[in-house]
C-alpha cells in the first residue's frame, strides 16, 4: 500500500464515522482467485433498524463480527451484515461479489461508497430468476472499486433456510476461471447422475423391476436435490415459479428416503432374509411419504430440522440393517455397506470441514457429492450383480420347469398309448362279441321262423295242418268279400280207409297218407292254393277266386290221380280211392265260409254214400 493513497484512506475514515473502529479489506490487483470475505463481515439484528438509513446510524458497538457458527445457523429472524473494502491501487479495479447461497429468499444490497448510498438491489430466491443483475445460480454483483475510496456494503438478509453467507470477492477473470471450472464438476455430476437416473428408469420399464423403479426414483430424486441445492433446478427449471423454492427441498429429501428406504428392501431382500428390518424399512417409507405432504407446508426451519432428523435416522438405520446382514454373510448386503460407507464418509469430510475440524484446499460440499456420485455408480453396479443373480436364478427354475414339463408330456404319452392300446383290444373283443351274437340272433331268427312255420305244418304229411287251414279260410273268406269272387273248398276223404290199416298196418296207412298229400300238393299249381290234412285221413283244399266248375274238374283230376296212384308196401299193390265234396260261392257275411266248410262235407258225406271214388259238387239239395 502507497502512503499517499493511506493517507487519503485515513481521511476518509474520519469523515466516515459509521465504520470506525471496523477490520477494513483492502483489494489489490495482485489478489489471485475469489477472496472469501467471512473475516470483515459484521452483523447486527434488523429488529431495530428496518432500512437503511436506520441501520447506517447505528452505533459500531451494535455491530458483532460474524463467527463461523452464526454463519452456520438456520431460521433466524432477518440480519444486516457490513464489510468495507477499499483499493488499494492507483487504478481502478472491477471486482465482482459472489453470494455462494442459491437459498436466500431476500437480499437488499446497498453499496455505499464515501458515505453515500449509491446503488442498491433486490435478489433473492423468491424473486423470479431473470431479474437477476448477472444470470448465475449464485447472487452476483459486479463494481468498480476507485482508487482510495472506501466502499462499504450493507447487505439486509433474509430467509427461512440456511442463513450460511458464503461471500467472497472475486476478479472478473478469476470469477470466470471459477465458474468455468465449477460448472464443469457440477455439470459432470448432474450429467452423470441423470444419466444413471434414466438409465435405471429404462431398466426398470423394460424389465419391470421394482427394484431397479425404486433405484431410479432415488437417484433422479437426488439428482433434482443436488440440482436445487446447486441453485441449478431454479435456473432452468422453473425459473418464473421462485414459490417452488420453497417447496422443493421439503418436498425431495422425504421422497429421496422414501425410494432409498424400498431399494434398500429390495437389494438386502429383505422379504427373505429378515422381516423385521423389511417391516422397519416400509413404516419408514411411509412415513417419508407424509413427510414428503406435509413438511413443505409448516414453517421452512420447523421441516428443514425434521427433515434434518430424520436423514439422520434413516441412514444410520439403514446402515445398521446393512451391517447386520453383511455379517450374517449375504454378499449384497456387503456390497451395499461399501457404497453406503462411501457417501458416509463423503458428508462426515464435508460435515467436518464446515464445522472447521477440516481444512482442505476444496469446496465443503465436494466429498459430500463425491461420496454421494460414489454411492450411486457402486449401487448402479450392486444392482446389476442382484439382477443377474435373479436372471441365473430364474434361469435355472424355467429349466427345471422345462425338464419337469418333458417328464409330463412322455408320462402323458405313454398313458395316452396303453389308453390306445386297451381300447383298441377292448373295440376287438367287442367285435368279436357283437359278431358272435350276431350269429347267435340270426340263428336264433331262423330257428324262430323254422319254428314258425312248423306250427302250421302236419308233421306226418308235410302239407299245412288244420290250424293253417282255418287261419287261411277266414282270410281268403274276406278277400273273396271284398273283390266279389267264388271261393271253393274240396273236402276229400280216402275211401275205406281202416281197412287199409287192418290189412296193410298202420305204417302202410301213413305212407299212403303221405303220398297223397304229395300227390295234392303237385297238383294244385296256383300259388294261392292251400293243401291241408283236415283230421285222420281226411284233406281239404281251398282254391281261392274258384267257381263251382272249375272246382269240380279240379276235383275230378285229383280224384283220377290217385285213383291210378301205385302205392307200393312191402310189394303189395295197395288200391285206393278217394271220395270228394265240393262247394263255391262268393262269400257275403263272416259266417259264410264256415258254412261253405259245411256244405263241402255234406257233399263229401253225398259222395260216400253214392258209393265213393267220386266228386259230389253240394246243391241245397244235397242231404
Ligand atoms: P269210408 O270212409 O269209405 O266210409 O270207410 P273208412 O274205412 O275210411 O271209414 P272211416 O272214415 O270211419 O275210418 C277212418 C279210418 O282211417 C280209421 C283209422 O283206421 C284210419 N285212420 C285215420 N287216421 C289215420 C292215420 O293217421 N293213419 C292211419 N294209418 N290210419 C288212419
Ligand atoms: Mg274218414
Ligand atoms: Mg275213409
Amino acid at each position: 500500500m502507497k502512503p499517499a493513497s493511506f493517507f487519503l484512506l485515513f481521511l476518509s475514515l474520519f469523515m466516515v464515522s459509521e465504520v470506525r473502529s471496523e477490520t477494513l479489506l483492502a483489494v489489490g490487483e495482485d489478489a489471485e482467485g475469489a477472496l472469501a470475505l467471512t473475516h470483515w463481515l459484521y452483523h447486527t439484528p434488523a429488529e431495530h433498524a428496518d432500512d437503511i438509513t436506520t441501520v447506517r446510524q447505528l452505533s459500531s458497538s451494535r455491530w458483532q463480527r460474524l463467527t463461523p457458527d452464526d454463519n452456520n445457523r438456520i431460521g433466524i429472524p432477518a440480519f444486516w451484515v457490513r464489510f468495507s473494502i477499499y483499493n488499494a491501487e492507483n487504478t481502478p479495479i472491477d471486482r465482482i461479489l459472489s453470494l455462494a447461497n442459491p437459498h436466500i429468499d431476500n437480499i437488499s444490497l446497498y453499496h455505499v461508497i464515501n458515505g453515500q448510498v449509491k446503488h442498491q438491489m433486490i435478489m433473492g430466491d423468491s424473486l423470479p430468476f431473470n431479474q437477476r443483475p448477472i444470470i448465475n445460480n449464485h447472487f452476483l454483483y459486479p463494481f468498480q472499486l476507485e482508487p482510495d475510496v472506501l466502499h462499504t456494503f450493507y447487505l439486509k438478509i433474509e430467509t427461512e433456510g440456511s442463513a450460511s453467507l458464503p461471500l467472497s470477492l472475486s476478479s472478473p477473470n478469476s470469477f470466470a476461471k471459477d465458474i468455468e471450472a465449477s460448472s464443469l464438476t457440477n455439470g459432470f455430476q448432474l450429467g452423470a447422475l441423470t444419466a444413471i437416473g434414466l438409465f435405471s428408469l429404462f431398466i426398470a420399464i423394460s424389465s419391470r423391476s421394482f427394484s431397479y423403479s425404486y433405484y431410479s426414483g432415488y437417484v433422479l430424486s437426488v439428482t433434482l436435490l443436488v440440482a436445487t441445492l446447486h441453485g441449478f433446478a431454479f435456473r432452468f427449471i422453473w425459473p418464473d415459479w421462485p414459490l417452488l423454492q420453497k417447496y422443493m427441498i421439503p418436498f425431495l429429501v422425504p421422497t429421496t428416503m422414501f425410494f432409498a428406504l424400498l431399494f434398500t428392501e429390495k437389494v438386502l431382500q429383505l422379504k427373505y432374509h429378515n422381516l423385521r428390518m423389511l417391516r422397519l424399512c416400509r413404516y419408514g417409507a411411509f412415513v417419508a411419504v407424509l413427510l414428503a405432504f406435509i413438511t413443505p407446508f409448516i414453517n421452512y426451519t420447523v421441516s428443514l430440522y425434521i427433515n434434518i432428523l430424520a436423514v439422520l435416522i434413516v441412514t444410520v438405520a439403514l446402515m445398521i440393517m446393512a451391517l447386520i446382514q453383511a455379517m450374517k454373510g449375504h454378499k449384497l448386503a456387503k456390497l451395499y455397506t461399501l457404497a453406503w460407507s462411501g457417501m458416509l464418509v463423503g458428508s462426515f469430510v464435508t460435515a467436518a470441514m464446515y464445522l472447521g475440524l477440516l481444512d482442505l484446499p476444496i469446496s465443503h460440499l465436494t466429498p459430500l457429492m463425491l461420496g454421494l456420485l460414489f454411492e450411486i455408480v457402486f449401487m448402479a453396479a450392486v444392482l446389476a450383480i442382484r439382477y443377474n443373480d435373479e436372471r441365473k436364478s430364474k434361469l435355472k427354475i424355467q429349466q427345471e420347469a422345462v425338464i419337469q414339463a418333458q417328464r409330463i408330456r412322455e408320462t402323458r404319452e405313454e398313458s395316452l398309448k396303453i389308453e390306445a392300446e386297451s381300447n383298441e383290444k377292448l373295440e376287438q373283443m367287442v367285435q368279436g362279441r357283437t359278431l358272435e351274437l350276431e350269429i347267435a340272433l340270426r340263428e336264433l331268427n331262423e330257428a324262430n321262423q323254422k319254428l314258425t312255420e312248423q306250427a302250421t305244418i302236419d308233421s306226418l304229411t308235410g302239407v299245412k295242418n288244420r290250424a293253417a287251414f282255418d287261419k287261411r279260410l277266414q282270410a281268403e273268406g274276406r278277400l273273396s268279400r271284398r273283390q266279389q269272387t267264388p271261393m271253393a273248398i274240396l273236402m276229400l276223404d280216402i275211401d275205406r280207409f281202416k281197412s287199409i290199416n287192418d290189412t296193410y298196418g298202420h305204417l302202410a296207412g301213413d305212407q299212403a297218407l303221405r303220398l297223397i298229400a304229395q300227390t295234392l300238393n303237385e297238383k294244385l299249381k296256383r300259388p294261392g292254393d292251400l293243401v291241408s290234412r283236415f283230421g285222420g285221413e281226411e284233406f281239404a283244399i281251398i282254391l281261392p277266386n274258384t267257381d263251382e266248375d272249375g272246382a269240380a274238374l279240379v276235383a275230378e283230376r285229383i280224384r283220377q290221380t290217385v285213383a291210378v296212384l301205385p302205392i307200393t308196401w312191402e310189394s303189395h299193390l295197395i288200391p285206393l280211392t278217394i271220395s270228394i265234396g265240393v262247394s263255391a260261392e262268393i262269400i257275403n257275411t263272416e259266417q259264410h265260409p264256415t258254412q261253405l266248410l259245411e256244405q263241402s262235407d255234406k257233399a263229401l258225406y253225398c259222395a260216400k254214400n253214392d258209393g265213393r271214388n267220386r266228386v259230389m259238387t253240394y246243391t241245397p239239395d244235397t242231404l
